[in-house]
């Protein structure tokens, strides 16, 4: 029998799910996405924190990311309730 490894198995889901693409150029940070998703992929984060933590001065800024690609099962509810249109899919 073909007896894959942990990972193997964890890269081939990721493989098989339609991921969504999100445009960081769109996201407002509005967080509807990371509430909407059930399966917890799905992570609200700051990407001005280095900026931040090195002493410059600049405010938050956040953004949707995909925290956990293997917990998304492609039901797309993220992309429903994004105002901005900042998720795609490939399909
Ligand atoms: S719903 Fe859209 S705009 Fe709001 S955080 Fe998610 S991706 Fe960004
Ligand atoms: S497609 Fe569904 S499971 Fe995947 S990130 Fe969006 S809401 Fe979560």
């Amino acid at each position: 029998m073909d007896l894959k490894t942990k990972n193997e198995l964890k890269e081939m889901d990721t493989e098989i799910t339609d991921l969504p693409i999100i445009d960081l150029r769109k996201c407002s940070g509005c967080n509807k996405c990371i509430i909407a998703c059930d399966h917890n992929a799905l992570e609200l984060i700051d990407i001005n924190k280095e900026r931040n933590k090195h002493g410059f001065f600049a405010w938050k800024k956040l953004k949707a990311v995909i925290k956990y690609p293997i917990n998304c099962i492609g039901c797309k509810a993220c992309y429903s309730v994004c105002k901005h249109k900042a998720i795609k899919f490939k399909n």
